[in-house]
Order: C-alpha cells, then sequence, then structure tokens
C-alpha cells in the first residue's frame, strides 16, 4: 500500500466542504475590505525566499523544500506567500499603477517542520497584502480584516501586538538586547547561541523552555522605539480602539519573518495549545526594495487555514454543508427509475440538488441512503404514481406526505 508522505494531509470528500465554506468566508470578508486575489506559482527561485524571508529565520535555515530541478536550477516550494506575491507585484508593473495595491491569496504552503496538530509540511493560508500605504490607519484595517475573518467563522481569539521598529530604533535595542544576553549565554539553546551573533532580536521568538525563561525578563523593545515608530504605535493603538478591537500588548512578539518593520501582531487561540497563533502579521516596508522594487510601504497578514479548522471543530462552531440534496428521487422499478432520473435531469438543469440511486437498492435501502445524505425530501415514484403522473414527496423532516404531479417538480421543490 502506498502511504501519504509525513506532515500532508488529505482532505476527504466528506470534509472539503468544511475548507470551501472557510475559503468562501475568506473570499467574502477580502471583497468587503476591497481586496483582489493574486496568484502566484507553487515554486519559485530558491533566491527569491533567501532575500525575501530572510537568512537567519527558520524558514530558511532549517525548513524549505529546495531542489535541483532538470535544467539545474534551484528551486523551492514557497514556503510563505508574501515573497512571491511581492515578485509579482514588482515583475508585472503593479508597483508602477493605482496604489494601495490591495491583495489577498489563498495558498499551499511547504515547510520541512516536525509535524503535530496544527503543524504540518504542507499546509494552507489565506494571506493578505497591502502594498504602499505607510500610515498606522492601514494597519489597523488590516488587523481589521483579519478580526472580522475569524468572528465571521465564529472564533473566540485574543489580539496581540507590539512594534519592532524601524532599522533606526531596532540597532540600539539589539544592542540592549546583546548586553542583557550575554550573561546568559551559556544557558541558552545551540539555536539561540547563532542568533545572538546574527540577528539578537530573533532570540525573543524562541520556543525552548529555558530560552523563553530567561526571555521573560528581556528589555522592551517597546521602550526602545524612535520618535516616528513610537508616534505610529500610538496612532495605530488610537485606530484599533476607533474600531472597538482589543488588543493586549505583547512586546515578545517579534515574528519569524526578517522584513518585518513597526507592527506586528498575532490572533491566538487559547483552545489548541501550543499551536494556537491562527494568524499573524505585520508591517514589513523593507522588502519590496529588498526584492528590486522601489521603496515602498506594506503590510499583510497570513492566516493558517488547517489552525481556523481545528479551533472551529474543538469549539464546536458547525459548519453547514450546502451539498445536501433537496431531494432524492426513489424509483419502485426499473420503469419508475427511468422517471426518476427523467425528473432529477429536469431538477438539476433548474439548478436544484437532486440524486437518485446508482445501485439498485430497494426503495427501502434507497430510503435509508437518502436519509444517510441528508435529502430535505424524499419523492418515491411506484406504479400507480407512474400511471397517475406524480410522485408521493415526503418531507425528512416533518414526516409529511404529499402528491406532487411530475410536470410541477421544478415549481414546487425551487426555494425549498
Ligand atoms: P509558528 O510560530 O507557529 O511556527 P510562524 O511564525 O512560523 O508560526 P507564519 O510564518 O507567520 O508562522 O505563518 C502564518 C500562519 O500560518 C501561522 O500563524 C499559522 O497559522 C500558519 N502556519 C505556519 N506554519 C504552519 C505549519 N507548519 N502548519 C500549519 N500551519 C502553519
Ligand atoms: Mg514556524
Amino acid at each position: 500500500m502506498m502511504n501519504i508522505p509525513k506532515g500532508t494531509k488529505d482532505v476527504l470528500p466528506n470534509d472539503s466542504y468544511k475548507w470551501q465554506y472557510v475559503e468562501g468566508v475568506a473570499r467574502d470578508i477580502a471583497k468587503r475590505f476591497q481586496l483582489k486575489e493574486i496568484r502566484t506559482p507553487t515554486f519559485e527561485h530558491t533566491e527569491l525566499f533567501l532575500r525575501g524571508v530572510g537568512d537567519t529565520t527558520d524558514i530558511v535555515t532549517k525548513e524549505m523544500y529546495t531542489f535541483k530541478d532538470k535544467g539545474d536550477r534551484s528551486i523551492t516550494l514557497k514556503p510563505e506567500g508574501t515573497a512571491g506575491a511581492v515578485r509579482s507585484f514588482i515583475e508585472n508593473g503593479l508597483a508602477n499603477g493605482v496604489l494601495p495595491a490591495k491583495l489577498y491569496y489563498i495558498t499551499p504552503a511547504f515547510r520541512y517542520e516536525r509535524p503535530q496538530a496544527g503543524r504540518l509540511r504542507e499546509f494552507h493560508q489565506f494571506g493578505v497584502e497591502i502594498f504602499g500605504a505607510k500610515g498606522a490607519q492601514t494597519d489597523a484595517e488590516t488587523i481589521m480584516l483579519a478580526d472580522s475573518l475569524l468572528k465571521a467563522l465564529g472564533l473566540n481569539v485574543k489580539l496581540f501586538i507590539n512594534s519592532i521598529g524601524c532599522k533606526q530604533c531596532r540597532a540600539a535595542y539589539n544592542k540592549a538586547l546583546k548586553d542583557f544576553f550575554a550573561p546568559h549565554l551559556n544557558e541558552l539553546c545551540y539555536d539561540c547561541k547563532n542568533r545572538f551573533e546574527k540577528n539578537p532580536l530573533r532570540l525573543l521568538d524562541c520556543k525552548e523552555e529555558t530560552c523563553k525563561k530567561i526571555n521573560a525578563s528581556a528589555p522592551s523593545i517597546i521602550d526602545y522605539l524612535c520618535e516616528d515608530c513610537n508616534a505610529h504605535f500610538t496612532e495605530l493603538r488610537a485606530y484599533l480602539d476607533l474600531a472597538g478591537i482589543q488588543y493586549e500588548i505583547d512586546p515578545r512578539i517579534v515574528r519569524g519573518l526578517d522584513y518585518y518593520t513597526r507592527s506586528v501582531f498575532e490572533f491566538v487561540s487559547t483552545s489548541i495549545g501550543a499551536q494556537g497563533t491562527v494568524c499573524a502579521g505585520g508591517r514589513y516596508d523593507g522588502l519590496i526594495e529588498e526584492l528590486g522594487g522601489n521603496p515602498m510601504p506594506a503590510v499583510g497578514f497570513a492566516a493558517g487555514i488547517e489552525r481556523l479548522l481545528i479551533v472551529m471543530e474543538q469549539t464546536g462552531v458547525k459548519i453547514p454543508d450546502p451539498a445536501v440534496p433537496t431531494v432524492y428521487l426513489a424509483g419502485m422499478d426499473a420503469e419508475c427509475r427511468q422517471k426518476a432520473f427523467e425528473v432529477a435531469t429536469k431538477l438539476r438543469l433548474a439548478g436544484i440538488i437532486a440524486e437518485i440511486d446508482h445501485m439498485d437498492r430497494s426503495v427501502k435501502a434507497q430510503f435509508k441512503y437518502a436519509d444517510k445524505l441528508g435529502a430535505k425530501f424524499v419523492a418515491v415514484i411506484g406504479g400507480n404514481e407512474l400511471s397517475e403522473g406524480v410522485m408521493n414527496v415526503k418531507s425528512m423532516a416533518t414526516g409529511e406526505s404529499e402528491k406532487v404531479a411530475f410536470a410541477n417538480a421544478v415549481e414546487y421543490f425551487f426555494n425549498k
């Protein structure tokens, strides 16, 4: 038997409607905020992610699916959606068009991680990018979009925000961090010893318990923000208040990606433990220039669709299955089945969800099967009905039956 690769998952037919539902809600909210979809390839030149994600991040150092193609090019399966969106935005000249560019995507992403609940090697993201606007109002709108999505999905989550400043304020902060961590260097994990040299900010992101303990008393970046970054952060908070969005400031949120500046945020569910971050994002004013475009501010987020679904499942959010048949047509004998086929065809052409037997089941077994499908009505066609030109329609909700002429079938089931 062939097995699925570790860290990947099938979405089976009885679950796919849940995905469609979450994706549908996401598209709907995106439309409400005037975002348009961008679709970029599943793989890109490796170079894009080295520059766009950052070579001190966990993603680049440990998690990428990188390989040589048959033309000896280094190719990487996208570990996130932002770098590809930015590449496309620049390459297709959109950066010279009307701003802001408000984009969204729904994409698979690939990371070589240790699989566990809510942490896969292939997962899916709904992502949002707004290019060209620098004001805190846009950060607030981005957060609000995420908040609207999570609320529309019925999730109860906590919002944490922080500012990680700009290059200027971060230089002073990095120094303060190094001074703080230097005496603890021996106690830090292997990765953090490297981070200490290359990118001390990243130390705050470590998930190892001992490192987390030390981190708890590290200096806060908020105390090191320059005047402009401080004003931007103050403005963001004012806009969030205006939008009625509650938040908590967590100075330890630094995000795993190198290109973030100023605002960073995470929406965390308390119901799935360690993998509780369902949505994360922030501002990354340095990225577009880093990838070869003219300097341009940007803000965005990505939500993990698997994690959203896990939280919905765990908190008992019910997702409606849109595909239940309005009517199941049960035919008694060969002639009646033919009639069922004929009526079902008419109903389907009129946009009504109808099902018939394909397995030569008895009428009793067809009833059982219709019930299993969740059919709202079962229409029985027997010899008598056939000669009268009617079907016996039973409402599965009330148990009541009535006769409906074949000729009136579409009219009868429309909007049922
Ligand atoms: P984490 O700290 O959990 O590793 P991250 O900082 O690597 O998250 P991002 O790169 O910000 O995550 O990705 C955005 C969102 O994508 C996350 O908040 C999460 O919901 C989802 N996500 C990230 N990695 C995975 C994964 N391996 N499996 C499933 N979902 C993921
Ligand atoms: Mg990660």
